[in-house]
């Protein structure tokens, strides 16, 4: 299993504070992210600045993607797109208990852009149940 520093290694980075923790919670867990959920109990451990120039970072260096929701809410999880996500992926919510997780296999849309239209993302989120929340109910 890759470390937080290796990551941070493969990318030229510091091994700072705030970088190290945001990786080995996304680390830890499946599914993704959201800024405070990656705070959990340590909710003033890094400032809001700190921490959101941190992720943006991540973000840019392609370690992590963000996934927004239809409320418009943000979750991040880390790109594993070299083994089993595409690129373009797909994500599930589960409206139960909001859980957010990368889907494997390639996104299919086939909209057509307008003339000199340029497509730069595409974001698709399933909305449904996950397993659990169906062996709930
Ligand atoms: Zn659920
Ligand atoms: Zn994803």
């Amino acid at each position: 299993m890759i470390t937080v520093e290796e990551i941070l290694n493969a990318h030229d980075l510091r091994n700072t504070g705030c970088r190290k923790f945001i990786l080995s919670e996304l680390l830890k867990n499946d599914a993704a992210l959201s800024e405070n959920e990656l705070k959990g109990p340590y909710p003033d451990l890094f400032d809001r600045v700190t921490f959101y120039r941190t992720l943006k970072t991540l973000e840019e260096k392609g370690i992590i993607h963000r996934i927004v929701l239809n409320d418009n809410s943000v979750k991040y999880a880390l790109n594993r797109h070299h083994q089993e996500y595409e690129e373009m992926h797909s994500h599930f919510h589960c409206e139960k208990c909001d859980e957010v997780l990368c889907l494997s296999g390639k996104t299919k849309f086939e909209a057509e852009l307008p003339k000199d239209f340029i497509k730069h993302e595409v974001y698709v989120v399933i909305e449904g149940f996950c397993a659990d929340c169906v062996h709930q109910s």
